[in-house]
């Protein structure tokens, strides 16, 4: 495995990203080079001034060598880009590997499309940019134009004026073992649970006091963890108490996230319709029960199917469901089978994740002490996900939302389908960072979109001090949105 020689520049994260894409994320690094494994073959990044005050991008290795001269007009934006594209290509000749985003990583890819788009002025132009420009495999160079041109679609339904929120509910009844997040076992914390939904409470009261008529708001996405691990009186309380409060506008989409199918009940889903929510998430990840059981998720596939007939016999109008490709000890065939059942239930909408070994996650901790590096290029999970897409577009289901996530099964991408008229206007806003968003809860993220910038503001994740430092959280974001 190589060691990078940086010379002329410090450009250390994009070298960093396209490493980690080849081997893995344990790199060491010194003053001047970055090590994946020991130190040989070595590959040379150079930067140099070239003419006239140009920029001379150079990678040499030990078959090969790529020159070019990027303007001096050209921001160092186009450095790294140029840097990541002539390294990724010395990679891919010293490996034998093509990933299916080829070079692009740190960027969505339907940025780069819609960016394509704009300049070329054509979707062949696009395409053919992602091809040659960024190494992007023909299929998902589709996938990306057409879902940035639907991302864009989707956005004029949430008025530029309007945030959004977003508000965080981090208790489970078990932890999966893919997952990183801070989650709580609500199980056993059941004297935590209505502390947290006062400290929501009054978050929520002390900013809107303020904000009620500075920021309407166009989404609310009720998410987590999973919100329906709340017993039914303080999910009411929770609900009723922020939803009230919010300034939203008329028809404003609401989704709560009912993610394991173990924690829906009659009673619960009465509450949800009676909030106004009408779009709910259940998320089967596999309908394979021995799969679910390795996963630590403490659900069966006939409860998923249950927890379906009972949101769409109460009348949900909206009803996502969600699955990954990846999971141990499954195959492209598994995965199609469960989108196939699926399919079945018949939901508005389809999110397909591809597994992210996500750090600290009991996945991750095995598959590193096995010496795996699961991001590797992975044709049949390719051609999985390529067939999923067919079969999602012969059911009517388009895609309209994407995003990528470091430490992928295969390199792969997680893709928001759904049936016209059912794409969430909160998915794509989040996603896109092109709207205001206001985090409400313990680890929610704020971020105020002003034209290109965006500013975020956390709150805090410990559970315990977020409960403690409540009235804090909501001061942040006074500041962050009226200063
Ligand atoms: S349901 Fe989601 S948040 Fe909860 S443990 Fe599983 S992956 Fe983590």
């Amino acid at each position: 495995m190589p060691a990078v020689v940086m010379l002329g520049h410090n450009h250390t994260y994009p070298v960093c990203d396209v490493l980690r894409l080849f081997f893995g994320p344990m790199l060491q690094s010194t003053e001047d080079k970055l090590i994946a494994g020991d130190e040989h073959p070595r590959i040379f990044s150079i930067l140099e001034p070239g003419t006239d005050g140009d920029v001379r991008v150079t990678t040499k290795w030990n078959d090969g060598e790529q020159s070019f001269l990027a303007s001096r007009d050209v921001p160092v934006q186009a450095e790294k880009k140029e840097l990541k594209r002539q390294l990724y290509q010395s990679l891919a000749a010293l490996t034998g590997h093509q990933f299916p985003w080829g070079s692009l990583t740190g960027i969505r890819p339907t940025q780069v499309a819609a960016e394509s788009l704009r300049a070329t002025g054509s979707q062949a132009g696009a395409r053919q940019d992602l091809i040659s420009t960024w190494f992007v495999s023909p299929e998902k160079a589709d996938l990306a134009v057409e879902t940035a041109l639907a991302e864009e679609r989707v956005l004029t339904g949430a008025p530029p004026g309007a945030a959004m929120v977003y508000l965080g509910v981090p208790f489970c009844p078990s932890r999966c073992a893919y997952c990183s997040f801070i989650a709580q076992d609500a199980m056993r914390q059941p004297d935590r649970l209505a502390p947290y939904v006062d400290a929501v409470l009054h978050e929520t009261d002390l900013l809107f006091a303020k904000l009620k008529n500075a920021l309407p708001i166009s989404a609310v996405y009720v998410g987590g963890g999973t919100p329906t691990s709340l017993p039914p009186d303080l999910l009411e309380r929770l609900l009723q108490g922020v939803l009230t409060n919010l300034p939203l506008l008329p028809g404003a989409e609401l989704t709560i996230e009912a993610g394991r199918p173990d924690t829906i009940t009659a009673e619960k889903l009465t509450i949800i319709r009676a909030a106004g929510a009408g779009r709910l998430c259940i998320n089967p990840q596999t309908f394979h029960d021995r799969t679910l059981e390795r996963i630590g998720r403490q659900h069966n596939s006939a409860q998923t199917r249950e927890a379906c007939y009972l949101a769409r016999e109460m009348g949900f109008p909206s009803l996502n469901m969600d699955l990954i490709a990846g999971l141990s000890g499954e195959t492209p065939e598994d995965f199609l089978q469960s989108l196939q059942e699926t399919l079945d239930l018949g939901p508005d909408s389809i999110t397909l994740h591809s597994l992210a070994m996500k750090r600290s996650s009991r996945l991750d901790q095995a598959s590193r002490e096995r010496g795996e590096h699961p991001g590797l290029p992975n044709p049949a999970f390719e051609e999985g996900l390529a067939a999923a897409r067919k079969r999602l577009d012969q059911a009517g289901f388009k895609p309209y939302y994407l995003y990528r996530q470091k430490d992928v099964v295969g390199g792969l991408e997680n893709t928001g389908y759904a049936r016209p008229g059912h794409e969430s206007i909160y998915n794509v806003g989040m996603m896109s960072d092109r709207r205001s968003i206001i985090g409400l809860g313990s680890g929610a993220m704020s971020k105020l979109v002003s034209g290109s910038r965006v500013e975020r503001v956390p709150n805090l994740k410990d559970i315990a001090e977020y409960i403690r430092r409540s009235s804090e959280m909501a001061m942040r974001k006074i500041n962050l949105f009226i200063g």
